[in-house]
């Protein structure tokens, strides 16, 4: 009955979604971890990409200034612009000499020759630098907020610093600092300051533009993000379809077993099995509820005489077109089925003997007064049947079986194409 297969049915699909959903949701999520560790690896190595370039800058520093150090500073031309040394001049040290030809050099200790080329890289590419102390004695030399907190790291141990912040502009820009160590040769002028060798002193700060790398960023987040909502979107979908397909395909194939199983081949009505089944269900029901149930059992008479005169094919044609005729005129609620080789068994729930009499007789005056032919002779046919109703005593089906069967007997006994009621 459809009013039983649906919820069945529904549940089942709807159990298979739920099933299908979570399994297209764990994929979707695996996908997700993949593609955000490609954009955290991506993005790892254009930040690492930009270290290593501030890096190497803060390296060649230190050396450009431990080459101006060693030496004690060095003399460059005073020309057009060229200022003396006012730190020098404030402490009455004189950092101008004149030499042959009327030229004069000018000092430029380690500090003023960073700041010089810090000026002209600013200008180039946008890149600064200085050095900066953690007791700074010239006001170039002053660490800001993020120069110290770089500090309290070199101090704990830490042995590089860099970030990315933004500007006063907005714009964004790559921080990076080395550490400055005390060496022995650094104590002549730093001992006041109480620092001992191997102390931080400062560090070397670059400060260069990120603009490009936070685009690249950017440019690399929207293609991720593309790549993932694409494979994502197409993997579940096939994944999705595909499934869903088969498991209607698996779904119609069950049907149609179902249906083979339970189909009787040679008359399409309800095998044995599934007759009966359907007579116990409706046996419970009546049990339970205390409602009237009737069976009929209609046996052909002497179908082994049509078998014998026209042929078993014959008889096969005999047995389809009686099968026919007997589910043309059943009730609503009435089943039937094929029990035995020319027997059939109709369950009529809610019937009384007389309801399930006057079926049964329809049926034999049908078959009585229909024509059956080999294809060369015409020959007639008659049916008997044995009526049963359930008993508030009959505790199993199979005494409303036996007591159909006992009344077919007695129709056969009687002299066959009758109805007979137990
Ligand atoms: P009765 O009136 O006493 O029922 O006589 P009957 O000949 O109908 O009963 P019997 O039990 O002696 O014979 C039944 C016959 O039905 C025997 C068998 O060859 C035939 N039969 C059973 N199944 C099939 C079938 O599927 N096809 C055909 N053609 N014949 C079948
Ligand atoms: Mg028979
Ligand atoms: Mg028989």
């Amino acid at each position: 009955m459809p009013q039983q297969i649906w919820p069945r049915s529904f549940q089942y699909f709807r159990n298979v979604k739920m099933f299908l959903i979570s399994l297209c949701v764990i994929i979707a999520l695996f996908l997700c971890g993949i593609f955000y560790l490609l954009y955290a690896k991506t993005t790892d190595l254009l930040s690492e990409r930009m270290r290593e370039q501030a890096g190497t800058y803060a390296d060649l520093l230190l050396h450009m200034k431990n080459w101006n150090y060693d030496y004690g500073g060095v003399y460059v031309e005073k020309g057009a612009g060229v200022e003396s040394n006012r730190y020098l001049l404030g402490l009455g040290i004189n950092p101008d000499v004149h030499a042959e030809y009327g030229r004069v050099l000018t000092l430029r200790n380690h500090a003023i020759m960073m700041d010089e080329i810090s000026r002209l890289s600013e200008r180039n590419d946008g890149t600064r630098f200085r050095a900066v102390s953690r007791k700074p004695l010239s006001p170039g030399n002053v660490p800001d907020e993020t120069e110290k907190t770089a500090l309290r790291q070199f101090e704990q141990g830490s042995r590089e610093f860099s970030r990315i912040e933004l500007d006063a502009s907005g714009k964004p820009r790559f921080r990076y600092l080395l550490p400055l160590f005390v060496e022995a040769s650094c104590m002549e002028c730093h001992r006041s300051q109480g620092y001992h060798v191997g102390s931080v002193i400062g560090a070397i700060s670059v400060s260069t533009p990120a603009t490009q790398m936070m685009d690249e960023i950017g440019t690399n987040k929207k293609l991720v993000i593309a790549a993932a909502v694409l494979t994502i979107t197409l993997l579940v979908g096939i994944v999705y379809f595909l499934t869903w397909r088969l498991v209607i395909k698996l779904d119609d194939a069950q049907k149609q077993l179902k249906k083979l199983a339970s189909t009787d081949e040679l008359t399409g009505l309800k095998n044995r099995r599934q007759i009966m089944q359907r007579l116990g269900e409706e046996f419970e029901r009546s049990t339970r509820l205390n409602e009237p149930l009737c069976i009929i059992i209609l046996d052909i008479d002497h179908f082994k005489r049509v078998n014998d005169t026209y042929g078993h094919p014959c008889g096969d044609q005999v047995l389809k077109q009686v099968a026919l005729r007997i589910s043309d005129s059943l009730r609503r609620y009435d089943s039937v089925g094929r029990i035995g080789g020319e027997e059939f068994m109709i369950v009529m729930p809610g019937a009384f003997l007389e309801d399930a009499r006057t079926l049964a007789e329809r049926q034999l005056h049908t078959i009585r007064n229909e024509s059956f032919s080999d294809g060369q002779n015409t020959f007639s046919l008659t049916v008997s049947a044995g009526v049963s109703m359930i008993t508030a005593s009959d505790k199993h089906v199979t005494t409303l079986i036996k007591r159909a069967d006992k009344a077919l007997y007695a129709a056969k006994q009687n002299g066959r194409d009758q109805v007979m009621v137990a």
